[in-house]
């Protein structure tokens, strides 16, 4: 029996309706083992400037702090899609809430349903079995480092930078991942080029002599970008910067075929923050459609990662097993066999995890 008080920040668009399912499926967590989850709710994004005009209120980023975890929706309205030079954003509250709440490891699991993997664009024999999980460096690299034009502003730059600490700290938390999983870390770089990579192998192999059990390769990242293709089997546990992160984890969310599937943990020395890593997609909003699992999965997250409730977490994602295996699909993941009684709306389908729960 454990007592925690969790955030739910639903955003904007579907975020509203991908969170009200995860809450539900907390709620079932809490009752099958004799938890006490408490909730409270904060504004972010457009909703929050509508309220406020801050895309991150104070009042908000208290309650983030004062949570033991959070799970977010997503941010993200068509009114400043159409117009770039809108001063004050949704995705500033996002960036806001990364930065003060010190969200510097971004973890992305990215594992394939066997029962999906006609949905991905890679042939099933390549894909199946794959299961990696990513570690995203997030608050450093070239995104952080002094930018800036000189020449008359025809000549543009951006400093990457990175310090020991930054990659001790995000290195730690893979090679403690590894060890509770395949015990193998491929750590992504550009050494044969880049300075900070180099700095990025040198702490890592460090910390590799802490860790006897876990097996390290190092991996220049253009040979992992084709790998991740190729043989997506072959890797376990992946570390890596920002910049190669961003890129490698889209590349990779390929691999488990729909965006509706997908979950992250954003985490630091507080607070850990759970979200799927779609947007607010204001093209099926409000009509019910919206894939809820990749907001179930990062609940499931939230629950191993922020409650160390290994089993409860294991039996949220054994549920979406469950359901997948029964043939029930939300619109974007079904295809041609699925029967048009087993294509479900939001709600049926946390319904339908919940009876597995
Ligand atoms: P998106 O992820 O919102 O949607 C991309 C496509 O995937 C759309 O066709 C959408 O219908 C579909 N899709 C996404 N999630 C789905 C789900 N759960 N179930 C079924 N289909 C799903 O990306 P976008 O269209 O590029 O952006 C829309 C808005 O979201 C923009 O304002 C963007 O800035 C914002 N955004 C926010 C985040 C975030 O909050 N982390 C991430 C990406 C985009």
């Amino acid at each position: 029996m454990a007592n925690k008080h969790i955030l739910i920040v639903p955003g904007d668009g579907i975020g509203q309706e991908v969170t009200a399912v995860g809450k539900l499926v907390l709620d079932k967590i809490a009752e099958k083992f004799d938890h006490h989850f408490t909730y409270d709710t904060a504004l972010i994004g457009h909703a929050a400037i509508e309220a406020t005009g801050n895309p991150l209120p104070d009042e908000s980023l208290e309650k983030m702090q004062q949570s033991d975890a959070v799970l977010f929706g997503a941010v993200g309205h068509p009114k400043y899609d159409n117009d770039p030079s809108a001063k004050v954003r949704p995705e500033q509250g996002l960036l806001k809430m990364r930065k003060e709440l010190g969200l510097y490891a971004n973890l992305r699991p990215i594992k394939l349903f066997d029962e999906l993997l006609s949905a991905s664009s890679i042939k099933p024999e390549i894909l199946k079995g794959a299961d990696i999980l990513f570690f995203r460096e997030l608050t450093g690299d070239i995104y952080f480092g002094e930018k800036g034009r000189t020449n008359n502003g025809d000549t543009a730059f951006d400093h990457a930078v990175y310090s020991r600490f930054e990659v001790e700290r995000i290195g730690r938390k893979a090679f403690e991942a590894a060890r509770t999983r395949r015990k193998k870390l491929c750590s992504v770089d550009k050494a044969n080029v880049l300075e900070t990579s180099r700095l990025w192998r040198e702490e890592i192999q460090k910390l590799a002599l802490e860790y006897p059990d876990v097996e390290v390769e190092h991996q220049f990242v253009d040979s992992t970008a084709m790998m991740l293709i190729k043989d997506p089997t072959r890797f376990d546990v992946v570390v890596t910067a920002n910049l190669f992160g961003d890129i490698l984890t889209d590349e990779a969310s390929q691999i488990a075929g729909s965006m509706g599937m997908l979950a992250s943990a954003s985490i630091g020395d507080g607070t850990g923050v759970y979200e799927p890593i779609h947007g607010s997609a204001h093209d099926i909003t409000g009509k019910g459609v919206a894939n809820p699992l990749a907001s179930i999965l990062s609940v499931a997250l939230l629950l191993d990662i922020s409650f160390g409730m290994k089993t409860e977490s294991e039996l949220v994602i054994s549920a979406v097993d469950k359901v997948l295996k029964q043939g029930f699909r939300t619109r974007d993941i079904a295809d041609a066999n699925t029967a048009t009684a087993n294509v479900l709306g939001t709600a049926a389908m946390g319904d339908a995890v919940l009876k597995f729960i």
